[in-house]
């Protein structure tokens, strides 16, 4: 089904709010197999609110609003919607009931607030629709069936918008929708966009249903498969033979298949499964891969110490990065990385280490290290290794994509037992 969103508001035209409630509903229609063909934004004025309106209802099956629905002079979106469907307004006594007892319940906490009589503006729905009540709010969520189009108006507010979608909105489209969606994330690490996409590109090329699509998040790959079918048996069914190609192809690289794991909470359990100490040494990024490992809860288990040797002074020492290392080939070397990595270990007495350095910028750089050459490096089994980066984007983008890199790459050395 063709589907349209339209959020009313002069305040999102203004950028004073964003626009967070079409997001959501574009990722809730996806998921049900809605095809979201138009988006639109349109300020409180009742003429351009009606050519909105008018288009959507035109060239879309179901058109969902959300704004406007307040007891205001300046909401009009019902009015307006109603008119257009040629829906009269009536007052629905169930709806006044439960704005009564909204109200009169604030008004008990809040001494301040009166109930006037333009709150009753919100009881009024037009004849025939779909009445969905607010638990949360006084206006209610209305659904309008004309010709064979439908009208789905919900509250702005997105702690009202969001509970009552998912109440009544979710399993009201349901049952007018055929097929279902399910996807799956396949989330892959330590290899670039361009290669993963080559590597898939005969899969992407002959797709129908599931399909692949790629994004590109720093330092990561995801892969998300989406099937249709009936129900969600028959799209997983659909999906599994997929991602079974796909973890062939990629190997050792998907560290999730799971949309909500993290490359970091990867990383963890494979440091506790294959039972390692783990200790960072950090320059550039200042304690931002410390941050990401600790963000994941069980992380005391593997890691107990992280560096942060800013300085020439504190990499020699803390870490016992030699004097003549950074004097020849300065603290921005592979070399440097190395024994950032060995010192790590030795002063933590830890099983597996990464070392990061290199230059962030704006200032700083030169013909032969320019802004973004990092050195990453990784001590496992008592032997360090190190590579070169080269990344691009402002100071925060290059500490970040070295954040994300370290820890694909200190995935990389377990797995590989480098
Ligand atoms: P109210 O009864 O509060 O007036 P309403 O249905 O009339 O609700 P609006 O007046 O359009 O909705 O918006 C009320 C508030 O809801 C906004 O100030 C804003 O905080 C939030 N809101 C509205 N539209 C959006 C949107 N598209 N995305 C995120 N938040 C929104
Ligand atoms: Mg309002």
């Amino acid at each position: 089904m063709i589907t349209e969103l339209i959020s009313v508001g002069t305040e999102i035209l203004l950028g004073n709010i964003v626009n967070t409630n079409s997001a959501y509903l574009s990722e809730k229609c996806a998921l049900l197999g809605l095809s979201v063909y138009y988006q639109d934004v349109v300020g409180d004025n009742e003429g351009r609110m009606r050519d909105v309106i008018r288009t959507a209802l035109d060239r879309s099956d179901v058109v969902i609003l959300t704004g406007g629905l307040g007891p205001t002079e300046d909401d009009i979106t019902k009015e307006v919607t109603a008119d257009l469907m040629g829906m009269p307004l009536k007052e629905d006594s169930h709806s006044r009931k439960l704005i009564d007892k909204y109200l009169k319940e604030y008004e008990k906490n809040n001494s301040q607030r009166r109930i006037t009589k333009n709150n009753y503006k919100q009881a009024m729905v037009p004849e025939g629709a779909i009445v969905l009540d607010n638990h949360n709010g006084t206006a209610p969520g209305l659904i309008l069936e004309k010709k064979g189009k439908t009208a789905i108006l919900l509250p702005g507010p997105p702690n009202e918008l969001k509970p009552m979608f998912e109440e009544y909105v979710v399993p009201y489209l349901q049952k007018n929708q055929p097929e279902i969606i399910v996807s799956q994330m396949v989330k892959i690490s330590g290899i670039g966009e361009s290669q993963v996409a080559e590597e898939i590109q005969d899969l992407i090329e002959s797709q129908t249903n599931p399909t692949i699509a790629p994004y590109a998040k720093t330092g990561e790959v995801h892969l998300r498969v989406t099937a249709s079918a009936e129900n969600e048996k028959a799209c997983r069914k659909l999906i599994k033979p997929v991602v079974k190609e796909l973890k062939k192809r990629f190997g050792e690289n998907v560290f999730a298949t799971d949309e909500s794991k993290t490359l970091e909470e990867a990383v963890i359990d494979l440091l506790k499964e294959k039972d390692l100490k783990l200790s960072l040494a950090e320059s550039l990024t200042g304690g931002m891969i410390a941050q990401r490992i600790v963000n994941v809860s069980g992380a005391s288990e593997v890691f107990g110490y992280g560096f942060v040797t800013y300085s020439n002074k504190a990499k020699h020492k803390c870490l016992g990065v030699k004097k003549r290392t950074l004097k020849e080939q300065g603290a921005v070397s592979a070399k440097c990385a190395r024994e950032m990595a060995k010192g790590a270990c030795k002063a933590s007495g830890a099983d597996i280490s990464i070392s990061v350095t290199g230059l962030a910028g704006p200032g700083g750089g030169t013909k032969e290290t320019p802004v973004g050459t990092v050195f990453i490096g990784c001590c496992y089994k008592g032997k360090a290794i190190a590579k070169e980066f080269h990344f691009t984007g402002n100071r925060m983008r290059i500490r970040e994509q070295t954040t994300a890199h370290a820890l694909a790459m200190l995935r990389d050395c377990i797995i590989m037992g480098r």
